[in-house]
């Protein structure tokens, strides 16, 4: 069985919204990012903000992806969270099973839109 976490796996979520097989309301759609909202939102605002390329988490995609790629993202993630939480944000990579990160490609979820909670609220 092909490890999610060890190998891509085309078969992912997001790599369905990126093919156009699964639906999503495209905030940004660039030539290296994509960001839509999250299907359930933990906050007033709550966006994805993912590589088009084939990056399992932040650590394959900052060893491996072009620069031209990671200045792309975190740009936009920059833009996105200026524009949609003026009054701060929170962003969040998950990495791996300790983590939680259920979708195995890597994204960032910029959160806010109004006052958040505790950082790390259960074990
Ligand atoms: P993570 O646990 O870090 O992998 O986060 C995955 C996030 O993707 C969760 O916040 C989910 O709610 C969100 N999510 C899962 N499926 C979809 C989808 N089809 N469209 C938008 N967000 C999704």
């Amino acid at each position: 069985m092909v490890d999610a976490f060890e190998t891509y796996d085309d078969g992912n979520i997001f790599a369905k919204i990126l093919r156009g097989e699964l639906p999503a309301k495209r905030l940004l759609d660039e030539e290296h990012v994509l960001a839509f909202p999250d299907i359930a939102p933990q906050a007033l605002v709550h966006i994805l903000v993912i590589p088009k390329g084939r990056y399992i988490a932040q650590g394959d995609f900052h060893a491996s992806a072009s620069e031209t790629e990671i200045t792309a993202f975190w740009r936009a993630v920059a833009r996105l969270a200026a524009e949609h939480c003026p009054d701060g944000h929170r962003l969040i990579a998950n990495q791996g099973r300790h983590s939680g990160q259920e979708v195995p490609h890597f994204h960032v979820q910029i959160l806010g839109g109004r006052r958040l909670g505790a950082l790390v609220p259960e074990a």
